[in-house]
């Protein structure tokens, strides 16, 4: 090679370099400020102020969330529900206080109605349960020969990695590296792993559903062909961390409420002045 540098063959046909795709998002995230300057924030205060701020508080253990997560994934919430209601009921675990018989306490679902403060199923034995058991189990929520073997691998991968069914070493994993940790497990993908984590442990994550997703590209918050997963990155890259969690029940809220798929109620939506669907030239 020459001292000035490589030959010039080589140098002609280099290509530039793949941004990655958090530089990618980075690049998107500065775009979106200079020509559309505070529009995220426009987009949660003004749903603030409709439907009130929401503030994280822990719901169910961690491996319950997991398990619920991937009992909501294609089906209705309120399916998934009662999905996690039947597992309680056929695997119940030992009573582990006195408050295990009190009248149960209804906590904020994700979309559901919420479940009782109860104990979580007994893990061991939904990990052990002949597979066509567990299947008719949760047939409630739908998709049960698709999702039983997926609960049960989640299981055994917490099994293999610590001894316990226990998701809390997570809690202290930087959030990347505990989402990849999750999305290895068969079955569980990148917005699954997210949801975990947000709703557990308050992760700074944001877990890109169908609302969240349609939401985001009529008002112009992430590129018209972005997927998902994409959008996921797009958010990491927009968002302060502090509102995740607040962005991502929002713009569901947002989504069930008003922005339907079909027929979006664009004349009540306070997005609407700066909402792209509404108006292709809006700020
Ligand atoms: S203006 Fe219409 S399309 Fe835009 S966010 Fe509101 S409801 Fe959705």
């Amino acid at each position: 090679m020459s001292p000035s540098g490589p030959p010039r063959s080589a140098r002609s046909h280099s290509r530039p370099r793949k941004p990655s795709p958090e530089q990618t998002a980075r690049a998107w995230a500065r775009k979106l400020d200079a020509k559309r300057p505070g529009l995220l924030s426009f987009v949660l205060d003004r749903l603030a102020e409709t439907n009130g701020r929401p503030v994280w508080r822990p719901r169910l253990d961690p491996t319950s969330e997991l398990v619920l997560t991937i009992l909501s994934q294609n089906s209705a919430d309120t399916n998934a529900e009662v999905a996690f209601a039947a597992l309680r009921d056929a695997y119940p675990s030992a009573p582990v206080s006195s408050n295990a018989t009190a009248a149960p306490n209804a906590l904020p679902g994700w979309g559901g109605r919420g479940l009782p403060d109860l104990p979580p199923p007994n893990w061991s034995a939904v990990e052990a349960a002949p597979l066509a058991e567990l299947i008719e189990v949760i047939r409630p929520g739908g998709l049960g020969p698709q999702k039983a073997p997926r609960i049960q691998a989640a299981l055994r991968a917490l099994q293999a990695n610590g001894g316990s069914y226990s998701l809390e070493f997570l809690a202290s994993t930087p959030p990347l590296e505990a989402r990849d940790w999750l999305a290895a497990i068969p079955g569980i993908g990148k917005k699954t792993a997210s949801v975990v984590l947000l709703f557990s442990f308050g992760v700074p994550l944001m877990p890109v559903d169908r609302h969240v997703h349609r939401v985001s590209q009529r008002i112009g918050l992430i590129p018209p062909k972005t997927d998902p997963d994409g959008a996921h990155d797009l958010y990491l890259a927009m968002l302060q961390p502090d509102r995740m969690y607040e962005a991502h029940v929002s713009l569901i809220t947002h989504g069930r409420r008003t922005c339907h798929a079909q027929r979006p109620d664009c004349e009540h939506c306070p997005l609407a002045p700066r909402c792209r669907y509404f108006d292709r030239k809006a700020e």
